[in-house]
């Protein structure tokens, strides 16, 4: 069927690089990108960071210019949602009552955050992944002196405890795992992480889970742990993950399993149906396995894939996983697979000055790198994908050796 009308649903990340990606590449159809947020598409990683540390303002955080939409013939419906799809009709149907019809239809819905089991209802408890959850924050931590729970000790959890201790607050943080972003990065890298935020006073409670949160007058006033300590709150910040918005999709019978399944293409089982993003759970040439990933990188080079897809061109997402993190004065990027990592990591460098490389390795290929404050100039994460593409077994003490450069470990025999 040729591609007439492309209408994409979710202005994330996502949708809007898709959307831009398909006038790059010459297509002068319709293009109706329907948003249920009020914003025009934005970029979420500075929302944790920058953005609410007040040193990055709103015009860091579009995704295109506010005037490129209108330029671009690309019809923007912010504040609407997609309420239902009709895979056999090729059309959806809007909050509004409209309907829309398509030729290629792209789900780029994203995320939305997971909550815990525990009834609140009390101001002052709320989940985090929005501009206005953003601004709702900073304006309650940017004086400081309150005392705030996270719970929750990935990512998103750990960038917010280090942005309201900058501000001054009391930082508790409570998490599952014996030890911060373990299931991340195994616990000697997460423990680097929590010296870290140990060393600007943020305390944690791990394992532990909250049992109650106690309020008075509608207020949180504190957060009582499994082992009964109440952790006094003013403000409880839950970071439990996010759960991927398969909705639209399950209930129009397409194929889901975490997330809605995808090939390399990003096409999902209905006929001119791709998704892409957070949403998408998509086969990685490299693994032969299906991935879905939660980061910034993999809805940009997402967005772009569907896109030229949509359009019937050769596109496979096949770039290596990427994303970063800035928590105080560390900042860190990290390549690769986790699910392939077999094996505590090699380190090069030192975690006591807090300027590192760690590699994993799997049957002695190196199939996850990250950097933490690695001189940029040295190009640490180009190396370090081009170390996993290429599949080069390398020792680990080579890998440990800081004087080894790394391009030239591609070179290396076999061991
Ligand atoms: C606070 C925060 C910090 C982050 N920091 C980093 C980082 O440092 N590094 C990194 O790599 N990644 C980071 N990420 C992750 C990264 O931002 C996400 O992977 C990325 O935003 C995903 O983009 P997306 O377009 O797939 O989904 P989203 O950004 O979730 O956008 C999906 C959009 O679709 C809309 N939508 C859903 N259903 C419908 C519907 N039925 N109709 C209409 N619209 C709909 C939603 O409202 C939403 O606006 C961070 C995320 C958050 C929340």
């Amino acid at each position: 069927m040729a591609v007439e009308n492309i209408v994409i649903v979710g202005g994330g990340l996502a949708g809007a690089t898709a959307a831009k990606t398909l006038r790059a590449e010459g297509f002068s159809g319709p293009v109706v990108l329907v948003a249920a947020e009020s914003h025009q598409p934005y970029l979420r990683p500075p929302l944790s960071k920058e953005y609410l540390l007040g040193k990055a303002g709103d015009d860091a955080l579009p995704v295109v210019p506010e005037d490129w939409y209108d330029a671009n013939g690309v019809d923007l419906r912010l504040g609407v949602q997609v309420t239902d799809l009709d895979p056999a009709a090729r059309a959806v149907v809007l909050d509004g009552g409209g309907r829309l019809e398509y030729s290629s239809l792209l789900l780029a819905t994203g995320a939305r955050p997971r909550s815990i089991p525990l009834p609140s209802g009390l101001e002052g408890v709320s989940t985090f992944r929005t501009v206005e959850d953003s601004r709702r924050l900073h304006a309650r931590l940017a004086d400081g002196g309150l005392n705030v729970v996270m719970i929750g000790s990935g990512w998103i959890g750990m960038e917010l405890a280090a942005a309201a201790s900058t501000f001054g607050n009391t930082v508790t943080l409570l998490g599952l795992e014996e030890v911060p972003l373990g299931a991340a990065i195994g616990p000697d890298l997460g423990g680097f992480f929590r010296g870290l935020h140990e060393a600007h006073g943020v305390r944690f409670r791990l394992p532990a889970s909250a049992a109650e949160i106690q309020g008075r007058s509608g207020r949180a006033t504190a957060v009582v742990t499994d082992a009964g300590e109440v952790l006094p709150a003013d403000l409880v910040v839950i970071a439990v993950g996010v759960a991927p918005e398969v909705g639209l999709a399950e209930a129009a019978g397409i194929g889901i399993r975490n997330g809605i399944l995808t090939d390399a293409s990003l096409r999902t089982s209905a006929p001119g149906i791709f998704a892409a993003g957070d949403v998408a759970n998509a086969l990685h040439p490299f693994t032969g396995e299906h991935h879905r990933s939660e980061h910034w990188s993999n809805a940009l080079n997402g967005g772009k894939v569907a896109a030229k897809a949509m359009l019937g061109l050769d596109a496979v997402l096949d770039t290596i996983p990427y994303f970063y993190t800035d928590q105080y004065d560390v900042s860190m990027e990290y390549s690769g697979f986790p699910s392939l990592v077999a094996g505590p990591p090699v380190i090069r460098g030192s975690l006591a000055d807090k300027e590192f490389m760690a590699f994993w390795q799997r049957e002695g290929s190196v199939v996850a790198g990250m950097n933490v404050n690695w001189p940029r100039a040295a190009k640490p994460q180009k190396a370090i994908k081009a170390l996993i593409s290429s599949r080069t077994a390398v020792s680990p003490d080579l890998l440990a050796d800081s004087s080894a450069p790394l391009d030239q470990l591609l070179d290396q025999p076999p061991i």
